[in-house]
């Protein structure tokens, strides 16, 4: 069996699009976590250092200031949310596009309706369920994979330029991805293989700054942070009979606090380490909807319950979507007597 199902045929194929392609469109899905930041920096970075393409991030929304520094200087970025018309101008000259770290084209919401009406050829390299292989002409796709980042590094490593030595790396690409797999495994606690220790081995010996790297990630937050996180432990976070902690972040809350895009990122994770707790939801208060962050410990399937009751999905621990009101729930205050009832339901 080839590595991550990363076979010879699916390398000529793709190898074939980028030989054949001037401007290459490099896309992640809606509110870019680390590893959507890594993977397609470390896209852009390789077809440009190593390809001498005009690649370009396009994402559709700007990355949050605590993992923007993710994205190097030397690779151009458009954002829908401050940029949209030359979001879309660019992806209307790409004659390839490439999606990352997301499984269709629906997790980039504002840009879904310009994708699907685009014309070019289209690759998709994703470790999340149910790939939407129809709108691809080359997909690399499987769910037993620390990251799209780890993912693309194996890519990589076949394509010209890197002829499977990772020193063969543009110095910003080999940070990114080291960086996109380290957030996805929350530094090397969750979905590790032993190819992801290889890569990290490998970068490392290439030079990466995995010290730099982890205090820009860890140690580098507002006061802020801190605070709303201790907070929200100890004052919001409720344990259901079966199992379920969950933490209502309210935007009443999140202002009080101050708290900006990204700055609760981990929080979801913390509830698990209680024994009893099977599953661990947090849910952010946002625009006629709560945005939905799941966690689960192995046998309960954060995926299913996503896909449920939160018009979502991901991965089986780690998943999320999107509460909405009114639909879902009449108003944000119902939303406790719901995660009541999907606890009694689905933990029972
Ligand atoms: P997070 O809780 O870190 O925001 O998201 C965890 C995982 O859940 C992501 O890696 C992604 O796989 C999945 N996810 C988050 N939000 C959504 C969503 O709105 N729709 C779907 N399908 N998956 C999501
Ligand atoms: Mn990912």
């Amino acid at each position: 069996m080839e590595l991550y199902g990363i076979t010879q045929e699916l390398v000529q194929s793709l190898e074939a699009l980028f030989e054949r392609a001037a401007s290459v469109t490099v896309a992640a899905h809606s509110h870019p976590d680390g590893d959507a930041l890594g993977s397609v920096s470390g896209l852009v970075s390789y077809l440009r250092e190593r390809r001498g393409k005009d690649a370009v991030a396009v994402l559709p929304d700007s990355p949050a200031s605590t993992v923007s520094f993710i994205v190097p200087n030397s690779v151009p970025l458009l954002c829908f949310d401050t940029d949209p018309e030359a979001c879309l101008e660019r992806i209307a000259e790409s004659d390839l596009v490439v999606l990352l770290d997301a499984n269709g084209f629906s997790r980039t919401e504002g840009l879904q309706e310009a994708f699907e009406a685009s014309p070019v050829p289209k690759v998709l390299i994703d470790h999340h369920v149910g790939p939407d292989r129809n709108r691809f002409q080359v997909v690399f796709s499987t769910e037993d994979v620390s990251s799209a980042s780890e993912l693309l590094y194996y890519i990589l490593l076949r394509l010209k330029g890197i002829d499977g030595d990772a020193h063969n790396l543009p110095i910003d690409a080999a940070n990114a991805l080291l960086t996109g797999m380290t957030t996805d495994t929350n530094n090397f606690a969750n979905s590790v293989y032993p190819a992801t220790f290889e890569m990290a081995s490998q970068l490392l010996d290439a030079g990466v700054e995995r010290d730099e790297i982890l205090s820009r990630l860890y140690n580098n937050y507002r006061e802020n942070r801190v605070r709303v996180m201790g907070y929200l432990q100890s004052e919001a976070m409720r344990i259901t009979p079966e199992g379920l902690a969950y933490i209502i972040a309210t935007r009443d809350i999140l202002d009080r606090f101050g708290v900006n895009e990204g700055e609760t990122e981990g929080l979801v994770n913390i509830p698990l380490s209680i024994d009893r707790v099977r599953m661990s939801i947090l849910l952010k208060q946002d625009k006629g909807h709560f945005r939905v962050s799941i966690r689960s410990k192995k046998k309960t399937s954060a995926r299913e319950a996503a896909e449920k009751y939160f018009n979502g999905g991901g991965h089986e621990n780690a998943s999320g979507g999107k509460l909405w009101y009114p639909g879902d729930i009449d108003t944000p205050e119902d939303a406790a007597a719901y995660l009541e009832k999907v606890s009694r339901e689905f933990l029972k």
